[in-house]
């Protein structure tokens, strides 16, 4: 296993359940942050008309997903709504090595397995203004079919249930309000004494800064 070390990239994960808004929030934020690498996870799920392998998700088979869980590929994985996903290991580990901002869309299961892994990854949960507001985003995007749309309201409330198991939490009521607090979220995580003394070796050390082990 590479061993991460460099603190000066972060690791953002972002969980919110089927319909927040999620995805929208992210692909606006790594507009305004191009430096922050999204991780694009293997899923066993079907592809949505205008999903394209390799750029949403790496779609694959049952076999195929649980072949590469046994060989240890992944560096967390979950089954989500009856369908699995997971987290390629060695890029995440060679980008974490490599001082790179990253972002992984991921459940509150892979949240937990990931901060075992790497415990100052920083944990986002996005809320729905409401559950009718949930329900309403969910069938506007009009890309499941109404059963699939179904269970995912009905999972909505116990992957709520773990919003306090991340560090932030942002209600996606108005949606430029919801962005900003997301950079805002990236732009603090980035001034955090570690990674800034890890960007910044030379001036640390010109300034007599020293690490403070109890951070
Ligand atoms: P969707 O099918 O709507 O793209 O994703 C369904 C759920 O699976 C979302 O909560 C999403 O964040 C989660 N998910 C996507 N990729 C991964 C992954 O690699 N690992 C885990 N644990 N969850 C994922």
């Amino acid at each position: 296993m590479l061993a991460s070390t460099s603190t000066a990239g972060s690791l953002f994960l972002v969980a919110a359940p089927s319909g927040a808004g999620k995805s929208t929030l992210v692909n606006a934020l790594l507009l305004q942050e191009p430096a922050i690498k999204l991780s694009i996870s293997f899923t066993t799920r079907d592809p949505r008309p205008g999903e394209v392998d390799g750029r949403e998700y790496h779609f694959t088979t049952v076999d195929d997903f649980l072949k590469r869980k046994t060989e240890g590929e992944f560096l967390e994985s979950a089954e989500v709504h009856g369908n699995y996903y997971g987290t390629s290991r060695l890029l995440i580990e060679q980008q974490m090595a490599a001082g790179t901002d990253i972002l992984l869309e991921i459940d509150w299961q892979g949240t937990q397995q990931v901060k075992k892994r790497f415990p100052q990854a920083v944990g986002i949960f996005i809320l729905p203004p409401s559950i009718p507001a949930l329900e309403e985003r969910l069938k506007k995007r009009g890309q499941d079919e109404p059963h699939i749309i179904t269970r995912r309201i009905l999972a909505a409330g116990g992957e709520i249930a773990h919003a306090s198991e991340f560090e932030y939490v942002i209600i996606n009521q108005e949606f430029a309000i919801a962005l900003s607090e997301l950079n805002a979220i990236v732009k603090a995580t980035r001034c955090r004494f570690a990674q800034q003394a890890s960007r910044n070796t030379a001036l640390f050390a010109q300034l007599g800064i020293h690490a403070n082990p109890t951070i």
